[in-house]
């Protein structure tokens, strides 16, 4: 992961800086609350590490920026105070989790796996090919005027399918995508997926969506 941590204080600095290397990560270290808003707003990094006590503009302030512009980073912030209100505020302005200090190295790794792992929010982006639109936030599936209810797989295979309109998805990657590296999925439960999802999409008389490339996948476009 690429972490960018801000943090005045030199030795705590370094400490992480180390550990977290020494765990394989990347970091990016900022001094004061500005630059580290600056470092956090210009760059996608996977994950924050904020102390509150900063100079310039405090971690809380931070928080509220960044999450007030939509940056979903996730964000562990270190507190020197044990003090609840202290702890609640960071929450409340939108940070994932915090550590007192001192604290043992291996804590704050675990509670910045645990934020990462949630990994940042991204906005959902509604996809649209031809008529057919699904909506991420919602779930909702629509070919034009009318509402298509999916199952979990159905509803996956399509999102996939849409997210890449217009170009051949191979079998293969749909199969690891839908149902997981580790499954043993046959080719023709596939094929029996798709054909349940076009007995939805691609209703008489509209135009077909799903085509079947032989031998290759499955590609959804505009016939
Ligand atoms: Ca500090």
């Amino acid at each position: 992961m690429q972490v960018l941590v801000v943090e005045d204080e030199q030795r705590m600095a370094d400490l992480l800086r180390q550990g977290l290397e020494e765990e394989g990560h990347s970091v990016v270290l900022a001094a004061d609350g500005r630059d580290g808003l600056a470092m956090a707003e210009s760059h996608p990094f996977d994950a924050i590490v904020l102390d509150v006590m900063l100079p310039g503009l405090d971690g809380f302030s931070v928080v509220r920026k960044l999450r007030a512009a939509r940056n979903q980073t996730p964000i562990l912030m270190l507190t020197a105070r044990d003090a609840t209100p202290d702890i609640v505020q960071g929450l409340n302005v939108g940070a994932d989790d915090y550590v007192v200090k001192p604290f043992a190295f291996a804590v704050l790794l675990a509670r910045l796996r645990a934020v990462s792992r949630r990994g940042p929010i991204p906005e959902p982006v509604p996809l649209q090919v031809a008529n057919l639109t699904l909506n991420p936030a919602s779930r909702e599936v629509m070919r034009g005027r009318r509402r298509i209810g999916l199952t979990r797989t159905e509803y996956s295979l399509l999102e996939l399918l849409m997210k890449r309109a217009g170009r051949v998805v191979p079998r293969e990657h749909l199969i690891e995508s839908v149902w997981g590296f580790d499954a043993e999925v046959r080719s023709n439960t596939l094929d029996a997926f798709i054909r349940l999802l076009r007995d939805k999409v691609d209703t008489v008389g509209e135009a077909k969506l799903i085509q079947t490339v032989r031998g290759v996948g499955y590609c959804l476009r505009e016939s």
